[in-house]
């Protein structure tokens, strides 16, 4: 999981997509970097560490040009080390091309093998680096051509803006796994993510970029061409950025986030209320909005029985074992007078490793729940992702491991119930435009050979 911005024809570029990338935080909160040009130079900065710490005002007024690109990371492919942060850049034949990348590319292996023989020598462990070689290779035709080689060699999922001397590119996948919008700001366009960057920077939200489009962006002019066949193959969104990654007041996927999950949570009242529950309450934040809808849909009050503290950074200090059973109160405090002597629905968007939620039921059950009922938005997680989430394998996954009653056991509720594939589905716009992968096993693009080893078979809870 990434966050990808391109700003152009705009020229505090860079400061734009930096804002861009406050918005786009969630999306990868490891490392972040901006790269701009201006005629003459390329200038990049990079950091780990959230948006914003990874800049200062010095380095933004380095960041100098008309057109820039930023990235914030989430490490899935390649490891966490610094030289695996984005913008990923390049100098080929006098001429810059940097590129941000968003998902995970399935076909790694056999371009990394196809082009080390052919004597391309490897920077970084990241796939993305892949493209930008290919691209080298390709440089004689025009830019239209030369994308369109490069990317029809691509297999999995990638939304990607690159910056190109003075163009800057976006590109999506045929399935359009990770989603990626342009929006305008005067006379400049912007290409993000997820809507919410465009709302920060008052920029209007124009379109989704389509599966399988490749868009060039020069000054205030603009260009798109598709990948051969792109339009007759199956899309293949993940379900996931709904259910969880995507912030809600983005829209994606041709619908609202938050409206999404609301609804997700009415359909899972339907399938699994609760008789007699006091209230609804989430777990904070991610559940919010899905305990809405199912409060909602129920009739039951919703309370919000759990405070989150908003300020723990990346660099919060981990208390020393005698301390360890505090740090989970560091992040969420229960109410205690409203939950003690309570019989409560508790919504949660997902369950991955069933790790924090055991953590937090046990924190209501100290807060003096009489009865904990868990809900969750999604169905039982089981296979890895390869597009880009980081799901490990198999055998890491509570939802493949356990039946639904041995983890209600593990986790410690009085009831655990999951929505249903088909519910899940019941509430987007288009189902059958959807990777349910993590759910199913039903991989729309083939996964590498080796990785097959992380999908376990035969268990079915
Ligand atoms: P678990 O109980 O499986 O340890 O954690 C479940 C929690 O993890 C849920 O609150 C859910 O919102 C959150 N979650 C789901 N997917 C991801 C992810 O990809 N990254 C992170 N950091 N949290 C996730
Ligand atoms: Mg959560």
């Amino acid at each position: 999981m990434c966050g990808i911005i391109g700003v152009s024809n705009h020229k505090e570029a860079a400061k734009i997509a930096y804002l861009g990338l406050y918005a786009l935080q969630h999306r990868g909160e490891e490392a972040a970097g901006i790269a701009s040009y201006d005629r003459k130079d390329i200038h990049i900065v990079k950091n780990t560490g959230l948006v914003a710490d990874a800049f200062d005002e010095r380095s933004l007024l380095e960041l100098k040009g008309d057109v820039a690109i930023g990235h914030c990371r989430y490490s899935t492919t390649g490891s966490s080390n610094s030289k695996n942060i984005q913008p990923f850049f390049v100098t080929h034949r006098g001429k810059p091309i940097a590129i941000a990348h968003n998902g995970n590319l399935t076909n790694t292996e056999e371009l990394y093998r196809k082009l080390e023989e052919e004597g391309s020598i490897f920077q970084t462990t990241m796939d993305s680096e892949i493209i930008v070689h290919l691209l080298a290779k390709t440089r004689n035709g025009d830019l239209q051509h030369c994308f369109l080689d490069v990317l029809a060699q691509l297999k999995g999922a990638f939304s990607l803006i690159f910056l190109m001397e003075d163009t800057i590119v976006g590109a999506r996948d045929p399935q359009g796994f990770r989603p990626l919008c342009l929006g305008k700001l005067n006379e400049s366009y912007i290409l993000a993510s997820e809507s919410c960057a465009l709302d920060l920077i008052h920029a209007q939200f124009i379109r989704e970029i389509a599966p399988g489009e490749i868009i060039f962006i020069k000054g205030d002019k603009l260009k798109s061409v598709y990948l051969p066949g792109s339009e007759n193959v199956k899309r293949a969104h993940c379900i996931f950025e709904n259910i969880y990654f995507a912030r809600p007041d983005s829209d994606i996927f041709d619908d609202n986030v938050y409206q999404v999950r609301k609804r997700l949570g009415e359909q899972l009242a339907k399938e699994h209320p609760v008789q007699g529950a006091d209230f609804v309450m989430s777990i904070p934040d991610s559940g919010n909005y899905a305990a809405l809808g199912y409060a909602k849909q129920l009739g039951i009050p919703l309370e919000v029985g759990i405070i989150r503290n908003h300020y723990i950074g990346r660099t919060f200090i981990q208390p020393t074992q005698v301390l360890r059973d505090l740090r989970v109160r560091v992040k969420l405090n229960p109410i205690r007078s409203i939950i003690k002597g309570k019989k409560i629905i508790v919504v949660e968007d997902s369950i991955v490793r069933g790790t924090t939620s055991r953590s937090r039921i046990e924190v209501l059950r100290q807060a003096g729940a009489k009865e904990i009922h868990m809900r969750i938005s999604c169905p039982p997680i089981k296979s890895p992702c390869f597009y880009g989430i980081d799901f490990p394998s198999s055998k890491e996954l509570i939802g493949f491991n356990k039946t639904v009653q041995e983890i209600a056991d593990f986790i410690k509720v009085d009831s655990l119930a999951y929505l249903s594939l088909e519910g899940m589905l019941s509430v987007v716009k288009h189902p059958e435009n959807f990777c349910t992968a993590c759910f199913t096993g039903n991989y729309p693009v083939e996964i590498p050979k080796t990785q097959s080893k992380y999908v376990l078979e035969g268990k079915n809870c």
